[in-house]
């Protein structure tokens, strides 16, 4: 007999998007476009395209919206981080994007020049904060979609949770469209900080990021930089699975579905997926979620 939750439609249809970084070689560069052909064809709301806080892939996040945009038929959204750059460089940026027609930014302060942990200072000509570049971006581009982050335990540098909620609030104050959340294994933080927000009176969508864990050492050495906790239940599925990838996959593909299935069950559609430039994973659990390819964008996406 079929698994009651796995086979029960959800209520409302399900809206994804997906994360990718831009790539350093032409190698990387293959591999990216062969995960986007695959995925852009789910219809996702759409694909966003990393950038290097200090602007260190300014020009290959650039040239990747720009595939993006003209290869595809699924609406690209490009990550802006203000760290370390005046807001002359910045405003260029967001020149350069209206220009080729990106109509949606994730707008982030991005992390200290001196790296996580070191205390952050705003470049003395620069954007202050999150919420002032967000005001920059709206003073030019007021017809711009901008989604931001959000931490459902807390950004690593926050003296505070209600400090936190502070910069969340500021960032919707000065126009944030959407918020998009840091990774989580247990949804139990999501669900509590969405729930606090909206006491906050912080109304705009707060989008789950999901990470489908293929390397478990690597994701929990990102974790731990980025604030994420990784429970014991969570790392005990994949003990003793270092030497052996094919039923690592498996089990990631089987916890990513746990995950979102039962995020599903607790009213949530919009799940973001951070895909590390990597299909199958991503693709099999959106296959779950009841998203089927579409021809057209097939088409679209195997012709570029
Ligand atoms: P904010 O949301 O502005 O602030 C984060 C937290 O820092 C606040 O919640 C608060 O706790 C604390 N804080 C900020 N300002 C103050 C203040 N004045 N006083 C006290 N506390 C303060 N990084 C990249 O380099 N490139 C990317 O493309 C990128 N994409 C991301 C996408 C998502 C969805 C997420 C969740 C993160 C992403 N990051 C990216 C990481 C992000 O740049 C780092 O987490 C960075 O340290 C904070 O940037 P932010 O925009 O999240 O900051």
């Amino acid at each position: 007999m079929p698994n009651q939750r796995l086979s029960r439609a959800p209520r409302r249809p399900i809206r994804v998007s997906f994360e990718f970084f831009p790539p350093k070689t032409p190698e990387m560069e293959a591999s990216l476009w062969r995960s986007v052909e695959r995925l852009a064809p789910l219809g996702p709301n759409f694909m966003s395209v990393t950038y290097g806080a200090g602007g260190t892939t300014r020009e290959r996040t650039h040239a990747t919206v720009k595939r993006l945009l003209t290869e595809t038929d699924v609406p690209p959204a490009a990550h802006l981080t203000c760290v370390s750059a005046t807001k002359d460089e910045v405003d260029a940026v967001v020149d350069s994007y209206r220009e080729i027609g990106v109509k949606h930014i994730v707008a982030l302060r991005g992390d200290p020049a001196g790296g996580v942990g070191t205390k952050f200072e705003a470049h003395p000509d620069g954007y202050k904060s999150t919420a002032d570049l967000i005001s920059g971006i709206r003073r030019r581009a007021p017809e711009i979609e901008l989604s931001v982050s959000a931490y459902p335990e807390t950004h690593p540098e926050s003296p505070s949770v209600e400090a936190d909620f502070d910069v969340l609030k500021e960032k919707v104050d000065a126009g944030a469209n959407r918020a998009i959340t840091q990774f989580f294994f247990d949804n139990g933080h999501y669900l509590r900080y969405r729930d606090e927000a909206r006491k906050r009176g912080i109304h705009i969508p707060i989008v789950p990021g999901i990470v489908a864990v293929s390397n478990f050492r690597q994701t929990a050495s990102f974790a731990q930089r980025a604030g994420a906790s990784v429970p014991s239940w969570f790392a005990s599925r994949f003990e003793e699975l270092e030497n052996d990838p094919e039923t690592r996959q498996l089990i990631a593909a089987a916890v990513a579905a746990e995950q979102v299935l039962d995020l599903v069950d607790h009213g949530v559609y919009d799940f973001h997926f951070y895909t590390m430039n990597k299909a199958d994973l991503v693709y099999a659990v959106c296959y779950l979620l009841g998203l089927r390819p579409t021809p057209v964008a097939v088409k679209k996406a195997a012709a570029a």
